[in-house]
């Protein structure tokens, strides 16, 4: 009989601007063994995005119901909208045995680690501040009031780090997908994990 373990929880976070999403989306390409929990959000969408794909597109009243009826596993508020990670979908996925990767912002992450503090919690780094800022600024979606606000919200964040697992710098998109990858191979080795698993298969062995 296999012994079934619960999936891995990882959640992805860091400043506004330091490139979680794109960070994300490579390595979802990298790994199909992941899987991408699709958040809820007030803002609207921006042209190319598809709603229950990118984000599950909400009015705040949506939302607000979501809240009361603890739909949410976590839930922000960020620049003026609400983020939220839908809970059912994360606990039945893990349940399956199937790792989930949340890319959520801060405060979000750190709602998470109260709750299920065996997840996996990954903090992207900017290689340097001005870096963060020219990053910010290129994405060419924001206005300057948006960028500025979004700037004040990253340098707090980054006071956050020592509260995360891991710390990973983006220099690169192919090199801190590849060291996330290392990451999660690790934690899915760990003993805690698949010392059940070992266990039975002696047993079954001997
Ligand atoms: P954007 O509007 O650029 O798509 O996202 C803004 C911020 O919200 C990003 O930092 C993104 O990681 C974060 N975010 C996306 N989904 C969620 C969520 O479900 N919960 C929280 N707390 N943050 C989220």
């Amino acid at each position: 009989m296999m012994v079934k373990q619960k999936g891995l929880l990882i959640v992805l976070s860091g400043p506004s601007g330091v490139g979680k999403g794109t960070v994300c989306s490579y390595l979802r390409e990298k790994q199909d063994d992941i899987i991408y929990s699709v958040s809820a959000t007030t803002r609207n969408p921006r042209s190319g995005e598809t709603d229950a794909e990118n984000y599950f597109f909400k009015t705040r009243q949506e939302f607000e119901q979501m809240i009361k009826e603890d739909q949410l596993l976590e839930w922000a508020e960020y620049v003026g909208n609400y983020y939220g990670t839908p809970r059912a979908f994360v606990e039945e996925t893990l349940q399956q045995g199937k790792d989930v990767i949340l890319e959520i912002e801060i405060n979000g992450a750190l709602q998470v680690k109260e709750k299920y503090g065996e997840g996996i919690f990954i903090f992207l780094m900017p290689p340097t501040l001005a870096e963060l800022k020219n990053r910010i600024i290129n994405r060419g979606t924001e206005t300057a009031e948006s960028i500025l606000k979004r700037m004040n919200v990253a340098k707090n964040e980054l006071q956050m780090m020592k509260h995360y697992d891991y710390l990973v710098m983006n220099d690169e998109v192919s090199k801190a997908v590849e060291r996330i990858q290392s990451i999660i191979e690790a934690e899915r080795l760990r003993k805690e994990r698949i010392l059940p698993y070992y266990e039975q298969w002696l047993k079954e062995e001997l």
